[in-house]
């Protein structure tokens, strides 16, 4: 029987984990697919508080990993939860087809990428279609070709400017004409020499030329005009969706799928927390979901000590 466990390996995962691990909790933790999270595909991070040059993604994450462990962290590298059992005392979670039994349970399963849902996009993912500029940037397919983002927030501005190291030019497509992005990030891909605006404009198809991505259909989101827009690659970063699938009917979610708090960490479900993008759509950041983190890991040590 465990105590704690934590489902998910990114900030929030990570820093419950220390905390967890330092209240001797012996905390399990059950990494997922992606070990480290979405933070794993960014390039730098510049406002992680700590590091005034900014630090790279993976580095961040593998020193909280480091961190978590030197308390005495258990972790199930690579492991996914295919189930969970919360109705019932303790908690049961299925990891690779094993079940374990815990006491109390955080839930640091973060968010996905969100897909466009339009033909092709699906067809032609991996020949052109990525949802990860620093994963996919320097694949010699988008060597000095012209490449599309899709999306007008951070992910998009940041990808956007990323790219303009290996494309020929860069087409930011964007459904309005406003980005959402913070103004640093919108400064920098409006104002690169590389970087073409392509406002009010929804991708409607990405077509393919000889099983690759060849361009795509665009609908000018105001005239309902449209036109083809020649590419190698399309970047798709328009947002993501809470990976709480496996949630459904356990705890209560909102209708966008994010985990409902009932005060600080807590679910309704009593012993189980969450933290991090699962269960926030507002702030969404690194630091704010070590933050969430946090609070969770003394959320469930106060728990604990009260049974
Ligand atoms: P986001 O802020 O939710 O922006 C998603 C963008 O995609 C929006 O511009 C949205 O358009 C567009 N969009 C959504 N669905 C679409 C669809 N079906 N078709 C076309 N466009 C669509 O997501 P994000 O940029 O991934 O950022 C997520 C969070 O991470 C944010 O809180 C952000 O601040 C943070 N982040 C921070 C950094 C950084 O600070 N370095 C870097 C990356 C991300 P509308 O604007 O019209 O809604």
């Amino acid at each position: 029987m465990e105590n704690l466990v934590i489902i998910g390996s990114g900030c929030a995962g990570w820093t419950a984990a220390v905390y967890a691990a330092r209240a001797n909790l012996k905390p399990l933790l059950v990494t997922g697919q992606q070990p480290g999270g979405l933070l794993t595909t960014t390039s730098i991070v510049e406002n992680y508080p700590g590091f005034p040059e900014g630090i790279d993604g993976n580095a961040l994450m593998m020193a909280m990993q480091e961190q978590a462990k030197r308390f005495g962290t258990e972790v199930r590298y690579m492991s996914v939860v295919d189930k969970v059992e919360l109705g019932q005392r303790p908690f049961r979670i299925t990891v690779d087809g094993e079940v374990i039994e815990a006491k109390a349970v955080i839930i640091a399963v973060g968010a996905g990428h969100r897909h466009l849902g339009v033909p092709g996009e699906h067809e032609l993912e991996n020949k052109g279609v990525t949802y990860c500029a620093t994963c996919d940037g320097a694949l010699p397919a988008f060597r000095n070709k012209p490449l599309v983002v899709v999306g007008g927030g951070d992910s998009a501005c940041e990808e956007a400017v990323y790219l303009t190291h290996f494309a020929s030019e860069v087409y930011l497509v964007h459904r309005r004409d406003s980005l959402r992005a913070s103004k640093i990030m919108a400064d920098r891909a409006t104002t690169h020499p590389k970087i073409k605006m392509v406002w009010n404009s929804a991708v409607d198809e990405v077509v393919g030329i000889d099983g690759k991505v060849g361009g795509v259909k665009l609908r000018d989101t105001v005239t309902g005009a449209t036109r083809e827009l020649p590419c190698a690659g399309v970047f798709v970063a328009v947002g993501h969706v809470p990976n709480t699938q496996i949630f459904q009917g356990q705890i209560d979610l909102n209708e966008h799928g994010y985990v409902q708090l009932k005060g600080g960490s807590r679910t309704n479900v009593e012993g189980v927390f969450a933290a991090g993008d699962c269960a926030d759509s507002v702030y969404r950041q690194a630091i704010t979901a070590a933050g969430m983190g946090c609070a969770a890991a003394i959320d469930a040590e106060r728990y604990l000590n009260a049974l």
